[in-house]
C-alpha cells in the first residue's frame, strides 16, 4: 500500500549538485555520496516494504561537522533524516527523495569507560552489542540488549527508546542511559543529563529518548554499566495450550517475581527457531515458555524452585533448567535467532510490535488467532511475555499480488487490538511510517496537536525527519480526528501533506 509522505520539494532536488558542493565545503572530513548507485543501500531500514533513495548522504564524523551541516540545512530549508545501522523495524530511517540522510555510522568509537561510576561514553555509532564486549572482562555489562544487537546502533537504541530481553528486570534504554549529546536543527549542540543519576531542570532526556529522530541529532551517548549477576539460571517450560502458557507469566509476576526475561515463542515459532539453530527445544508443544533467574545463588535457586512450581501448577509439560552456562545460551539461541528463523519458513513476514496489559494474553492470542484465519495469513508469534510486549509475525508472500495490503491491514488490526485492551500501539519499535497513521486510534486530537507543538518548539520549520510519527491530517480526517467546520482546518499551522 502506497505511503503517504510529504511532497519532495522539487526545488531542492534541483540543487542537489550544489547542496552536495556545500556539504563537501562545510564539512571537509565527511564523505558525501551521490552516485545513484551509491545511494540505493540507504533506499530502506528494516522496513523493507517501504523504499525510496535519499537525495544524497553525509557521514560526518565529529558533533562539529553535524553542527554545521544541520544548520546550513536549516538556513536553506533541505530536510534531513537521521540513520544509524538502518535496523529500524517502522520505517524511522527511511528517507525522502528530497532530503540528505546524514549517516552517523563514522560516529564508531567508546570514548571513555569508568568502572567507578559504572558508566561508559560511547559515540551513537557504536553497536548495542559492542558496549558490553568493552566492558565484559571486568565483568560489567549493558543491559538492554535487542535482539538485533550485533548491529544495531546505540543512537538508533536512544532514538527508538529500544528494549530486549533483559529490560523487563533492568529497564529499556531510557532507563540506562544517563546523558546525551544533541545536534539541534538550528546547529546548536546542547547536552542533557551526564555521568550523574538525576541533573536540574525538566526531564528533557526522558523526552528526548524514544523521540525517533524527530528532536535533534544524537552525538554522544552515556550509558549506565551494570555488574554481571553472580548467577543466571535459565527455565525452558513448554505448555499444551497458549492459554496456559499467558496465564502462566500472569502467575509468575503476580506472584512478585521479576525474571531477568521472559519470553514467549508459539507452534511456528518454536519449529522454524528449533530447524534453524538446533536448540533442542521440545516440538510437541503449543508454546513455550524462557524464564531466566539472575542474582545471587541462594536467590535464584529459591525462585527457580518457586517458578517450576507455579509452571506445573498452571499445566506445564516440559520444565528443563540450565544446568551450566552452555546449556543456557543454547536456551536463548533459538529464540534470539526466531526473526531470521521464520523467515527461513515464509518468502515474507511482517513483524508486529504492540503492547498489552499482561492479564490479557490469553484473549488476545485467541483473537490473533482468530483475526489469521479471517485474513488467510499465518502469523508466528514469539515475543516480550513479561513485558506484554507482542511480535506477531504475520506470514506472507510479496510476489502474490495483493498479499502485502492484506499483511498491513492484519497487522493494523492487531495494533488496534492491543489498544482497545488497554494497551498501546508499540513497545519498542516505534511509530515510524509504520504506524504512523494509526497514531489517532489511541490520541486524541488534542493530544496529538501537544505533541506537535513538542516538535515545533525542536524544530520549527519541520525539516528534521519529516513524514514520521505524526499522522497525516486526511487520516485524522477520515477518522474523524478533526473536525472542518465550514471550511476552516482547525491548526492552520501544522504542515499539510
Ligand atoms: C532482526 C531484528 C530484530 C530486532 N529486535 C529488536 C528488539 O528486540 N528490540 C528492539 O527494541 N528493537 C528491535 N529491532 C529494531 C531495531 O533494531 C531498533 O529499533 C534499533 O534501535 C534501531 O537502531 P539503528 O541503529 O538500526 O537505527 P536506524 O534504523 O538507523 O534508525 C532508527 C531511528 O532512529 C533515528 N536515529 C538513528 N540514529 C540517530 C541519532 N544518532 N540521532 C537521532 N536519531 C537517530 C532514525 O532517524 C530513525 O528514526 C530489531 C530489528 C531487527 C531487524
Amino acid at each position: 500500500m502506497p505511503i503517504r509522505m510529504p511532497e519532495p520539494d522539487r526545488t531542492i532536488m534541483a540543487r542537489s549538485v550544489e547542496i552536495a558542493k556545500a556539504l563537501r565545503r562545510l564539512a571537509p572530513g565527511a564523505r558525501v555520496i551521490d552516485h545513484p548507485d551509491e545511494l540505493r543501500p540507504y533506499e530502506c531500514d528494516g522496513l523493507t516494504a517501504y523504499r525510496q533513495p535519499p537525495m544524497l548522504v553525509v557521514l560526518p564524523q565529529t558533533a562539529e561537522e553535524v553542527s554545521r551541516i544541520l544548520a546550513w540545512c536549516h538556513a536553506e530549508s533541505v530536510k534531513v533524516v537521521p540513520r544509524g545501522s538502518g535496523t529500524s523495524l517502522s520505517g524511522g530511517a527511511l528517507p525522502l527523495a528530497d532530503c540528505v540522510l546524514l549517516s552517523l555510522a563514522r560516529f564508531n568509537r567508546i570514548l571513555s569507560i569508568d568502572y567507578e561510576d559504572r558508566l561508559a561514553v560511547v559515540q551513537p555509532g557504536v553497536t548495542n552489542l559492542a558496549v558490553t564486549q568493552a566492558v565484559e572482562h571486568r565483568g560489567f555489562y549493558y543491559a538492554p540488549d535487542p535482539s538485533s544487537q550485533i548491529a544495531c546502533s546505540i543512537g538508533g537504541n536512544v532514538a527508538e527508546n529500544s528494549g530486549g530481553v533483559h529490560c523487563l528486570k533492568y529497564g529499556l534504554t531510557t532507563n540506562n542511559v544517563l546523558g546525551i549529546e544533541l545536534v539541534l536543527m538550528s546547529g546548536e549542540i546542547v547536552r542533557l543529563g551526564g555521568p550523574a543519576l538525576d541533573s536540574p531542570g525538566l526531564d528533557l532526556l526522558g523526552l528526548l529518548v524514544g523521540s525517533e529522530g524527530l528532536l535533534g541529532v544524537v552525538t554522544e551517548v552515556t550509558v549506565r554499566i551494570l555488574r554481571k549477576p553472580e548467577t543466571a539460571r535459565a527455565l525452558l517450560i513448554g505448555f499444551g495450550t497458549v492459554d496456559a502458557a499467558g496465564a502462566c507469566v500472569a502467575a509468575i509476576i503476580s506472584r512478585g517475581i521479576i525474571p531477568a526475561g521472559m519470553e514467549m515463542m508459539d507452534r511456528i515459532a518454536i519449529h522454524a527457531a528449533e530447524a534453524f539453530v538446533g536448540a533442542g527445544y521440545p516440538l510437541d508443544v503449543e508454546a513455550l515458555l524462557i524464564v531466566e533467574l539472575d542474582g545471587p545463588e541462594a536467590e535464584c535457586s529459591h525462585l527457580l524452585g518457586e517458578v517450576e512450581r507455579i509452571a506445573t501448577a498452571n499445566g506445564a509439560t516440559e520444565i528443563r533448567v540450565s544446568v551450566d552456562e552452555a546449556q543456557r545460551y543454547l536456551f536463548w539461541a533459538g529464540r534470539k535467532a526466531a526473526f531470521p528463523a521464520v523467515g527461513r519458513v515464509s518468502p515474507d513476514y511482517y513483524c508486529m510490535d504492540g503492547t498489552i496489559p499482561r492479564r490479557r494474553l490469553p484473549e488476545v492470542l485467541a483473537r490473533i488467532s482468530g483475526l489469521s484465519e479471517h485474513y488467510g495469513l499465518a502469523v508466528a508469534n514469539v515475543f516480550h511475555a513479561g513485558d506484554g510486549n507482542l511480535h506477531p509475525l504475520i506470514l506472507y508472500d510479496a510476489s502474490i499480488p495483493g498479499e502485502l495490503d492484506k499483511a498491513e491491514a492484519f497487522g493494523a488490526d492487531i495494533l488496534r487490538l492491543c489498544v482497545e485492551v488497554g494497551g498501546v500501539l508499540t513497545g519498542e519499535h516505534g511509530v515510524g511510517v509504520e504506524k504512523r497513521d494509526l497514531m489517532p486510534e489511541m490520541f486524541s486530537e488534542t493530544d496529538l496537536d501537544q505533541q506537535r507543538r513538542v516538535k515545533f518548539a525542536f524544530d520549527p520549520k519541520q525539516l528534521l525527519n519529516p513524514g514520521k510519527v505524526f499522522p497525516t491530517l486526511h487520516r485524522c480526517a477520515e477518522l474523524g480526528r478533526i473536525h472542518i467546520h465550514h471550511g476552516a482546518v482547525p491548526f492552520p499551522d501544522l504542515p499539510r501533506f
